[in-house]
């Protein structure tokens, strides 16, 4: 007879990467009790596999750097349709956010001069990204967890008890939101080992559950990323925005099978790693925008030169943003010009010596030799897009981190908004910090506001119950691991990086004909550690999610960022003011189309007219003050 167990607290955070162990540390800091649950083992999170570094306008590379260039290169990346609250909030404040992980204990890359190095990143205009080689989300968990067992230890010599204020509940799967009337009173889950189920009593719940990315065939998301929280979010009555964009990072492997998939850090190409076809040719110089055409080297000559000399030459257009080189390196192989096994081929062996490569890159390094047998420092790798981010998420207040729903908040790469259209690499660290702590201060004094906590109603408890124990307890219906797949499959082919309208509204179709197919699922086994189960359950966040991007994706009429249309190609100026808001309403995907709240003058001045008149309409461009002789 398996167990319920029930918890009480003030704040629960839903993910322990590092959006929610900077959320959990807020909270606890300002006083409340506060629960971490995380789907995986402690430790095990998107977070911990970011590779490149955490953007910050540190300006210890490059004295020109500061929070105003961070903005500009952000809205540029998010090609204008950034919150630009967010955007703004996040510039002005990653660098804090940076000292303060140093002050935990991060041990960053050092200059010369013993500052905290910057590496260079796609679309960032200075050396930006504070990083320790290749494992700076490593470093980034082990201090935040660090700090929470700090916490932890004054607990246990004030109050006896080290969980007395901050719990981490791993392995531990939530499934559904609960709510009093119209507010959250806490959270329903399952504990992945016994398979009991688990009720956190807390009137204030904070997703922070990471990306969406194993609802596509191609991915370097690992299996905990099926959505949850941008399901739960949605179930809870609350909205997502511009779920239509969604990241192909340029250089995911493509070969060997036993890497399909995995990211090829960017860092390569920030440390002089270039694309070729099979030609040998360094295409990137044929796919720079016009929009870019001015920041980017026309030769190869002056794009080596940037290398050593950032300050005379211009970028390399390896480092265009990961939209332009995905497309790019798409094209590519469509023209036939790919690498055997459907990529083309990123070199930095000829490029850097042997020793370099691995003090530089030594996770790279380690990884694919150990996995695949491929010495990077010897041979070129085949890359290929590989569905990494998603840029849309839960809509939030950028001050707090709170959703629509009361006492419901987000942050991290499940919250929408921050990035646009497309994320510069490097901004997510520094998101999940900016944007974490201010989820935890805003669910502290949404708390400090509250007359009475919300109670659990035990209808939903049992609703919850049942829905999660009902693929367990039928006869017949069809496998979890067959249906993901046709969802992966669909995504794959018909929302995948280029789209079109047919594929699309097939890809609709199918994903409704599924919804049904996976209402019936059927898992075998029992409740102890089976995953089986656990996919069962993760299915319908993942068609949820799968449907909300398919919707969207239609519905925007324009290529921009990670979202390409094949029958709209251009970037459409009325198109950059609207964004996309996915609701629920009863088990239908509704879609409205919001403003984009307007860029303020201050922020419109950082860039010139001439780059402005690409992305804004005339009836904005007239509003913007022509600058005197
Ligand atoms: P995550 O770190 O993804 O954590 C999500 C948490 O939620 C996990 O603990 C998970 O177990 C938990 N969870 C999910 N669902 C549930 C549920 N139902 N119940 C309970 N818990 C749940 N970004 C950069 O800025 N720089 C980089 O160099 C970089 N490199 C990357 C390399 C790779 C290979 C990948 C995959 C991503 C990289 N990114 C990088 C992106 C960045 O790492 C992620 O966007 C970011 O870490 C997301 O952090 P998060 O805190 O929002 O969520």
């Amino acid at each position: 007879m398996s167990e319920t167990q029930r918890h009480s607290y003030d704040v629960v955070v839903i993910g322990a990467g590092g959006a929610g162990l900077r959320a959990a540390i807020e909270a606890r800091q300002q006083g409340k009790r506060t629960a971490i649950i995380s789907k995986s083992l402690f430790g095990k999170a998107h977070t911990v596999m970011a590779e490149g570094g955490a953007a910050a306008a540190l300006g210890n590379v490059n004295p020109h750097d500061s929070w105003q260039v961070h903005l500009r290169d952000t809205l540029r990346g998010g090609k204008f349709l950034n919150d630009p609250r967010m955007a703004e909030l996040h510039a002005q404040e990653a660098p804090d956010r940076i000292l303060e992980l140093e002050y935990w204990g991060a041990l960053f890359d050092r200059t010369a001069d013993g500052r905290i190095s910057q590496r260079n990143f796609g679309g960032h205009e200075y050396a930006r990204l504070a990083h320790v080689g290749d494992r700076t989300g490593l470093e980034m968990i082990r201090t935040l967890q660090q700090r929470v067992v700090q916490l932890q230890q004054a607990d246990a010599a004030e109050h006896g008890d080290p969980e007395a204020m901050i719990r981490v509940f791993a392995e531990t799967t939530i499934t559904e939101l609960l709510k009093d009337g119209d507010r959250i009173a806490g959270a329903f889950g399952y504990l992945r080992d016994s398979g009991d189920f688990v009720v956190f009593e807390a009137p204030a719940v904070i997703l922070a559950t990471g990306g969406i990315g194993k609802s596509f065939k191609v991915t370097s998301n690992s299996w905990e990323y099926t959505g949850d929280g941008h399901a739960l979010a949605l179930r809870a009555g609350a909205t997502l925005l511009n779920m239509e964009f969604v990241q192909f990072h340029p250089t995911g492997m493509v070969w060997p099978p036993s890497v399909k998939g995995i990211l090829v850090t960017e860092s390569v190409r920030g440390d002089g790693g270039v694309l070729r076809n099979s030609e040998g040719r360094r295409f990137m110089f044929d796919y720079v925008p016009d929009v870019f055409r001015s920041q980017y080297a026309e030769s190869e000559e002056e794009a080596d030169g940037w290398y050593t000399a950032p300050d005379l030459h211009r970028r390399p257009p390896e480092l265009l943003p990961r939209d332009e080189v995905a497309r790019a390196i798409n094209n590519e192989v469509k023209q036939g010009r790919g690498s055997p096994h459907g990529g083309v081929f990123l070199d930095i062996a000829s490029r850097l010596p042997r020793e370099e490569i691995i003090r530089r890159l030594p996770s790279m390094h380690h990884q694919f030799q150990q996995l695949a047998d491929v010495d990077i420092t010897a041979e070129p790798m085949e890359v290929g897009p590989t569905c990494h981010y998603v840029m849309g998420g839960v809509e939030v207040d950028a001050d707090t981190g709170a959703a629509v729903v009361p006492g419901l908040f987000a942050a991290g790469e499940v919250s929408g908004g921050m990035h646009g259209s497309n994320r510069l690499g490097g901004n997510s660290l520094s998101d999940l910090l900016v944007f974490g702590r201010r989820c935890g201060l805003g669910a502290a004094r949404y708390l400090d506001g509250l007359a009475g906590r919300p109670a659990v109603p035990e209808a939903a408890v049992a609703a919850a119950a049942r829905a999660a124990e009902a693929p367990l307890g039928r006869a017949t219906g069809e496998s979890p691991y067959a249906l993901h797949q046709e969802i992966q499959q669909t995504m794959n082919d018909m929302v995948g990086i280029i789209r079109r309208e047919p594929e699309m509204e097939q890809a609709i179709e199918t994903l409704d004909k599924l919804r049904d197919r996976i209402a019936g699922v059927r898992a075998e086994g029992g409740r102890v550690y089976n995953p089986g189960w656990h996919l069962a359950l993760d299915l319908r966040n993942m068609l949820l999610v799968s449907q909300a991007v398919a919707h969207s994706a239609l519905e925007r009429q324009e290529s921009r960022g990670g979202h390409t249309r094949d029958d709209f190609p251009g970037m459409s100026p009325q198109w950059r003011r609207i964004t996309l808001v996915t609701r629920l309403s009863g088990d239908r995907i509704e879609l409205r189309r919001q403003a984009l709240p307007a860029l303020r003058p201050d922020v419109i001045a950082l860039f010139d007219r001439g780059e402005l008149a690409k992305y804004l309409t005339e009836e904005e461009m007239a509003e913007i003050p022509v600058p005197g002789p």
